[in-house]
């Protein structure tokens, strides 16, 4: 069982991972974005840590809606409210569950992938994050299928992420500001494909 002080340590993890993958991100984003992806989720992440340590969540449900209404607010970038809207509809699914199974894990993340997708409208192979999100929520799904216990979850998902953010290499960009650049976004990998695949590894890291 997935208890609130793991989830903590998740997302603690994620902002020393973001802070350590900032340049590259923003490399990423500098080639078909506007170069700020790095800097947005080092930003949104350090103050998730930040106002966790001076607010302390009752549970599960409370540590994902404060992580969700830091990045809406402190990030500027679509990515702050595409990755808010994943903690929020994450946190809704873990409503007064003090601890998560296997099984309540991935109801949470596949409500956070929704949630992602229907703020964002963007469709398997427009080259976002949704691109590394969507196969990560399906090897969860298959993994728990098999019967296989949370760290194999986890791993198999963080696997299925990687693939998906470098799938997005040869791909026209079809939204959000990648777009702009029509055939000239090809051959990059995209930033939040990137950023996801990161969410999904450390979360194999750290929750398992
Ligand atoms: P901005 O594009 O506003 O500068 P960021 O650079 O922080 O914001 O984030 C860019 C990333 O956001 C892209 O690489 C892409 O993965 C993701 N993204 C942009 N628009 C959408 C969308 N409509 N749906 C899903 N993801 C999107
Ligand atoms: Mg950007």
């Amino acid at each position: 069982m997935l208890s609130l002080e793991r989830v903590l340590a998740w997302l603690r993890a994620l902002a020393s991972v973001f802070a350590k993958a900032k340049d590259e991100l923003t490399a990423l984003d500098a080639a078909i974005g506007d170069a700020d992806h790095g800097i947005n989720m080092d930003r949104g992440f350090s103050a998730v840590a930040a106002d966790l340590a001076a607010s302390p969540p009752a549970d599960i449900a409370a540590a994902l809606k404060a992580a969700a209404m830091t990045l809406i607010r402190t990030v500027g970038g679509a990515a702050g409210p595409l990755y808010g809207t994943f903690f929020l509809r994450a946190s809704g699914a873990c409503a007064g569950k003090g601890e998560l199974s296997p099984a309540d894990w991935v109801a949470a993340f596949r409500q956070g992938v929704e949630g992602v997708r229907q703020r964002g409208k963007a469709e398997p192979g427009d080259k976002t994050m949704l691109d590394a999100l969507l196969p990560a929520e399906a090897a969860m799904h298959e993994a728990m299928e098999e019967g296989l216990g949370l760290s194999e979850i986890l791993r198999r998902a963080e696997r299925a992420a990687e693939a998906g953010s470098k799938a997005t290499i040869p791909l026209l960009a079809r939204k959000g500001r990648a777009s702009y650049l029509g055939e000239r976004s090809v051959g990059h990998q995209d930033p939040g494909a990137t950023s996801a695949h990161l969410l999904v590894r450390v979360a194999a890291d750290t929750l398992a």
